[in-house]
């Protein structure tokens, strides 16, 4: 069958995971050697300052299913994953983190649907946040309407970043260069027929999430400057209200002043008048600014990952 020939690479970015990594490759193993397709690993390693390397680079001795790539430092996840996306030569790619939060047994379940043919991706969901601080749920939850509303990348609400794609959508991936990535947003905006898989919110299985709330909240708004317009056509339009706004109340003194000749008054409501404009004036800029920053980012085209070692091999990649 020719299905049986299909190759699948694991993506696993990897920061400062050296507790949880034998247990990943336990369970994990006995899931993929269970499909009956060829596999290996491709750990990348986001500059951890723990283990992480040295284990690597023990098990990739022992196993050669095992491939590992080392930043220089670390660069983040997004970078991790699009370093192993750029490097992974299967025709079934898989993202999973290592901490066991991604099961393992959803790989054979993704496998089965692509070799169906009908889609080129399996995403995972998770169909419940529990355990998760209900403030964090309740932002999250207003993020994903946000933002599906204003950007054309379309996300689902708990989708995580385990998935796995056929090479086609693997390309199309790597193509898309950006130095600010938002990958949540780029899987949905190459397109490609998703099949969505629900499962149950898991724990961590041994280490600390590398999230704080703050760190989430930044990552949304950087979610929604990279992949809709709608903050800098929010500020042109208060600019417009604004403008209407004055113009009005301008009609309005005037004719007070003609029909009741209504001496100046009111100072304390002028200087919250000035104080507001000029609030709404500040935070547009900033807005603004947010977008020239991505811009500089972007024109200095700095690479996206460095690599310092690896056990890829030149012929190795495509
Ligand atoms: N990760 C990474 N670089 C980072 C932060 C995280 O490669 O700078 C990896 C981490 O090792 C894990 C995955 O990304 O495999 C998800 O991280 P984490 O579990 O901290 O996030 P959460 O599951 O809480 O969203
Ligand atoms: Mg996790």
């Amino acid at each position: 069958m020719e299905n049986t020939e299909k190759r699948i690479t694991v993506i696993v970015p990897c920061f400062n995971e050296q507790e949880v990594l034998p247990l990943f490759l336990e369970k994990t193993t006995a899931i993929l050697s269970g499909i009956g397709k060829p596999y290996e690993y491709l750990f990348v390693d986001d500059g951890s300052t723990d283990g992480t390397l040295s284990y690597l680079q023990k098990v990739a001795e022992k196993d050669g299913h095992v491939k590992y790539l080392s930043f220089s430092r670390n660069f983040g996840k997004e970078a991790a994953m699009y370093a192993g996306l750029s490097e992974a030569h299967g025709d079934y790619v898989a993202v999973m983190d290592a901490d066991l939060q991604d099961p393992p047994e959803l790989l054979a379940e993704m496998v089965r649907i692509l070799d169906e043919g009908t889609y080129d991706c399996v995403a995972a969901y998770r169909s419940d946040r529990k355990g998760e601080p209900a403030l964090r749920s309740w932002f999250a939850r207003i993020f994903y309407q946000i933002m599906n509303r204003i950007s054309d990348a379309d996300i689902k609400d708990g989708a995580r970043d385990f998935r796995m794609m056929k090479r086609n959508m693997v390309d199309a991936i790597v193509r898309m260069t950006e130095y600010n990535r938002f990958s949540k947003g780029i899987f949905g905006w190459v397109g490609f027929n998703t099949c969505w898989l629900p499962y149950e919110n898991v724990e961590r299985a041994a280490g600390k999430s590398k999230w704080s709330f703050w760190k989430l909240f930044r990552y949304a708004l950087e979610g929604i400057i990279n992949f809709s317009h709608a903050p800098l056509s929010l500020a042109s339009w208060f600019g417009f209200l604004m403008t209407g706004l004055a113009f009005v109340m301008l009609i309005f003194i005037v004719v007070r002043k003609l029909l009741f000749g209504d001496p100046v008054a009111g100072w304390a409501s002028t200087i919250c008048v000035i104080i507001f404009i000029g609030g709404i004036q500040l935070f547009c800029t900033g807005v603004m600014g947010q977008y020239i920053a991505k811009i500089y980012s972007e024109t200095k085209n700095r690479p996206i990952y460095i690599v310092k070692e690896t056990n890829l091999k030149k012929e190795d990649n495509r």
